[in-house]
């Protein structure tokens, strides 16, 4: 009897109340809204690991008359066809188009799932994605997840973007407007940040980090990111969605990222004219450095930071 009334109780309520992507030992995983349609899905703040089968992003969906624009569906075909799930308990619209923030395969190699759901969509990206999307970067990826997550990526392939977007490109889909800031080199020579103007909602991509810190590859530019980062702020948007960690506003999301970068190069710049050497500067700022210390991934990755800001020190000074 309890289980007849249980059961005409759920029927009640509607389904996407109850229902979320359960990860064993990593958490449940649904789209929130975060402004007037618009929905992120914040994953796990760590790095690709056989438990979170390699979802660690934030998928984001913004709806418009014309179908769903998606950003950065997620990493790997098995992650991109759970987000696609999650997504149609929110909206039963078709995603008509995806904007890829960055050449990071955590990002935007579920791309696939999405064309395989809906072959018309229209793929997005930085000019310099377009062109290095099938090169041995992304292959480098693709091995990277699959050997992370001990094989839940088998399967995935490159459905690389098509499109361009470069800086001051404004894209008007649905009625809706969606402005490209790009200044690259930043955290990777490819990297938009997206300002959807209706929402006032800013996607950072991993322009910034909340939460968690991460690597910056050889293309990358620290004081790249941080001029990316002072032109989001300048917009004054109502929101701000990090690449990883919980989105919200301008003080929550991209000012601690952006005064941690900022610190690190000061300290940095004032270590090499004192001809300190880099674990040295490393040594001296760490006290300063609790705010972020908790952060996932700061023991693994503030050394490396530290010794990356040194090289582009160095190299400005040549
Ligand atoms: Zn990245
Ligand atoms: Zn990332």
């Amino acid at each position: 009897m309890l289980r007849i009334v249980l059961s005409l109780f759920c029927l009640a309520l509607p389904v996407h109340l109850f229902a979320a992507w359960a990860l064993d030992g990593v958490g449940t995983f649904r789209f929130e809204p975060v402004a007037d349609g618009v929905w992120v899905m914040h994953g796990p703040v760590e790095e690709p690991n056989a438990r979170n089968h390699g979802f660690m992003n934030n998928p984001a969906i913004i709806e418009t008359k014309a179908g769903l624009v998606m950003i950065d569906p997620g990493s790997t075909l098995e992650v991109g066809r759970k987000v696609i799930e999650e997504l149609q308990r929110v909206s039963d619209a078709p995603v008509v188009a995806v904007i890829n923030t960055h050449i990071h395969g955590d990002h935007w190699l579920a791309n696939q799932a999405v064309a395989e759901r809906w072959p018309g969509v229209v793929i997005y990206a930085h000019p310099a994605m377009l062109a290095q999307a099938e090169s041995d970067r992304s292959h480098a990826w693709l091995e990277l997840l699959e050997r992370a997550t001990e094989g839940h990526s088998r399967g995935t392939r490159i459905v690389p973007p098509t499109r361009p977007l470069a800086d001051g490109d404004e894209l008007t889909i649905g009625s809706h407007h969606f402005r490209i800031l790009a200044s690259t080199p930043s955290h990777t020579d490819t990297d938009i940040m997206i300002h959807h103007v209706e929402s006032g909602t800013v996607f950072l991509g991993d322009n910034a980090f909340r939460g968690r810190l991460g690597q910056f590859d050889a293309s990358a530019r620290i004081q790249g990111n941080i001029e990316a980062l002072k032109r989001a702020l300048d917009l004054k948007a109502r929101v701000y969605v990090p690449g990883h960690g919980r989105s919200g506003s301008a003080d929550e999301v991209a000012s601690p990222y952006l005064d941690y970068l900022q610190r690190l190069m000061t300290a940095v710049r004032e270590g090499f004219e004192n001809d300190l050497e880099d674990y040295e500067i490393k040594a001296r700022l760490l006290p300063e450095m609790s705010a972020w210390a908790s952060w996932h991934g700061f023991d693994k990755f503030f050394g490396k930071h530290v010794n990356r800001a040194f090289l582009e020190v160095e190299a400005e000074e040549m």
